[in-house]
């Protein structure tokens, strides 16, 4: 096995502020294939740039002034007397990113302010951050300074502010702060203050680890070691896969944040075991905590995987980064399918089109999102699933800013072999230095996740440059039974499902390569034997209509200034009946409208709409603002009604749906 990877290419000016590297892993990690390309170097566009905008103009880009007492100047992390914990650095790690994507004047100015403070206030001995604890004020979390865990998202923002700008004294603050972890870890161990380091130290290492490849400093290995071994044993809990049947025993985003910690250590430890732990753990959540969006019930605790239990925010963002990081190090296309469905299903779903307010949970049948119990674990004095800027717990508040614009950094990647990779498919623009340091634009055009039709246009930044040889790695998914890849020359490939397309050649100037992804409808079983209906990458979902209205909150009832009650009058206790389904090429007939520039993720913009043939379940009723009990799976019987022909849109643009309907036998 080669164990001696690390390729240098140095990037030009011209693509981002300062010099940067694409940064392989050096000897004695594990060779990986894929390298991420600076921040900036893939820039958003079609859709994809329209949501980065809303959030621009949403919560992302006012969360200073929306949640001042928290996020605004006081802020300890900026120097002040306020909160001193994740909730200020969750925001800025989605900030940071979205501020550079967009090339925002203003939002650059706030993110930087942050690394500013990060940077200059860092002490003599290493330490980062503010160290000194404060009494208790309402609403703030004054207290456990000095916890390693809010420090790991610290270390996310400065590894991703180096990468847009190349400040060189990112690297000596992190050196000095992994020699400060080096020398108190063994007295004050990850989980001295709080346990939550104790899961999430992936975030830890996956910076170390960077900084090893940058400096080659070989006691960061020795601390990526001991940090290691301080933390839960999550490749062991993977193998064993016990705790996915007992309710209770995880909190839903460590396991979304832990999900990647043994690939991520895999990389210094070399065992099999550690690669093949996340593959365990996704086996079993499939078939106990599980939910058709890719995540879990988790409300905050793990249930089994029950449509109307919670789904964090926050771990929706989580498994995102975790999955981008177990796809870039493995090259698994397993994980980008597996990304794909959390991005494209759980994401777009849980703010609102404005991105003003989001849901602490979403149900995957939600019929309603009103004041009112649930059956969560944590209730919130029934604020958990209405849209508001602080209902519920307010770290989704602050972490559900990272999950867009870490996607688009994670739509291309520098390949080992001095191309580029294309794993993950929305629309964008890509610039890298590509094989004998040629400067190369790859422009991707596509309404992908709702069409499978990707059209690939190369170019390149200088002028006098007409040809360049390079490869070019494509993602075919696994749903795909009939890929086709039109070559520039006219020629056509048929690859398999689940095949990485390495296309290896001399591309000119305007060659065209272009991927047909055909997506055809699929079923598939999950809690209790309810039916899921796919179509690609999205799930589909009863389509309902929806009333907004808007409710203020009294000052002392704690949770934010207003919510968005969500209500309809559309029925929704629709199921099948397994013979309507007996021919799903006639079952279903599926009609799709073009990209128009419209907001796709939503209710009137949803692109594609699908039409079955769907049975009333007479029995199945509202229960507050809940889907009442069903049987999922049963025989036909005297609770079956009237056949009617039902519309379902794709999960990410529903607010109000039923997602997992009773089929009949
Ligand atoms: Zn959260």
């Amino acid at each position: 096995m080669k164990k001696w990877l690390l390729l240098l290419f140095l990037a030009p000016a011209a693509l981002c502020a300062s010099a940067q590297d694409y940064v392989f892993n050096r000897y004695p990690l594990e060779s990986v294939p894929y390298a991420e390309l600076p921040l900036g170097a893939i820039r958003p566009d079609g859709w994809l740039r329209g949501q980065l905008e809303r959030m621009r103009d949403g919560l992302t880009g006012h969360l200073d002034e929306v949640y001042a007492e928290v996020v605004g100047d006081d802020n300890a992390w900026l120097g002040g007397e306020g909160d001193t914990w994740e909730r200020g650095p969750y925001w800025v790690d989605g900030l940071l990113p979205l501020a550079y994507l967009l090339d925002d004047e203003e939002l650059v100015a706030k993110a930087l302010k942050w690394t500013e403070a990060i940077l200059t206030t860092a002490r003599e001995d290493g330490y980062i951050g503010n160290s000194v604890d404060r009494p208790y004020v309402r609403g703030l979390q004054r207290n456990l300074s000095e916890d390693w865990w809010p420090k790991m998202v610290a270390l996310k923002i400065l590894k991703q502010y180096y990468s847009a700008t190349g400040d060189s004294r990112v690297p000596r603050v992190l050196l000095a702060y992994f020699r400060y972890q080096a020398a108190h870890l063994p007295e004050h161990p990850l989980g001295h203050w709080s346990f939550w380091g104790t899961w999430r130290s992936s975030d830890n290492l996956g910076v170390i680890y960077w900084l090893y490849n940058l400096t080659g400093e070989a006691f960061l290995l020795d601390l990526a070691r001991l940090i290691h071994d301080q933390s839960v044993d999550l490749t062991g809990m993977f193998t064993a896969g016990d705790v996915f049947r007992r309710p209770y025993s995880i909190h839903c985003v460590n396991l979304g944040q832990g999900f990647k910690m043994p690939v991520v250590w895999w990389q210094q430890s070399h065992d099999s075991r550690d690669l093949d732990a996340p593959k365990r753990a996704s086996a079993f959540i499939r078939t106990t905590i599980g939910l058709p969006t890719g995540l879990w019930a988790g409300d905050e605790p793990i249930h089994l995987g029950d449509p109307l239990r919670g789904s964090e925010f926050c771990t929706a963002s989580e498994m995102m980064y975790s999955l981008e990081e177990i796809l870039r190090i493995t090259g698994d296309l397993t994980w980008a399918d597996y990304l794909e469905r959390v991005a494209y299903n759980a994401l777009p779903t849980q703010a609102t089109d404005a991105f003003d307010a989001r849901q602490y949970f979403q149900q995957t049948n939600q019929i309603a999102c009103t004041v009112e119990p649930h059956p969560f674990m944590t209730d919130h004095s029934g604020t958990d699933v209405v849209f508001s800027p602080l209902g519920g717990y307010p770290c989704c508040t602050c972490n559900m800013h990272q999950a867009w614009p870490k996607l688009v950094g994670n739509l291309w990647y520098a390949s080992a072999d001095g191309g580029l990779a294309a794993l993950v498919y929305a629309p964008c623009e890509v610039r890298a230095r590509v094989g004998e340091s040629v400067d190369a634009i790859v422009r991707e055009e596509t309404f992908y996740p709702f069409d499978g039709q990707v059209r690939f246009t190369v170019d390149f930044e200088k002028k006098k440059v007409k040809s360049a040889f390079f490869p070019l790695h494509f993602r075919i998914p696994s749903w795909c039974k009939a890929a086709e890849v039109t070559l520039p020359d006219g020629s056509t490939l048929h690859p398999k499902a689940g095949e990485t397309v390495r296309v290896n050649r001399r591309w000119a100037k305007g060659d065209v390569l272009t991927l047909s992804l055909p997506m055809e409808i699929a079923t598939s079983s999950w809690f209790d034997g309810a039916l899921v209906i796919e179509r690609g990458p999205l799930v589909y979902a009863l389509k309902m209509n929806e009333k907004w209205s808007r409710k203020e909150f009294p000052k002392e009832f704690g949770y934010g200034p207003f919510c968005y009650e969500v209500t309809s009058d559309s029925p929704w206790n629709f199921g099948f009946r397994q013979r309507d389904l007996a021919h799903p090429e006639t079952a279903f007939s599926v009609v799709t409208r073009p990209d128009d520039g419209s907001y796709p993720w939503s209710l009137e913009g949803a692109p594609v709409s699908i039409f079955a043939k769907a049975v009333r379940i007479e029995g199945w009723q509202a229960a507050g603002g809940n889907a009442g009990p069903v049987a999922y799976f049963k025989e036909s019987g005297s609770d079956i009604g009237p056949s009617e022909t039902v519309e379902l849109i794709p999960y990410g643009c529903t607010t109000l749906r039923i997602a997992e309907f009773p089929l009949r036998r």
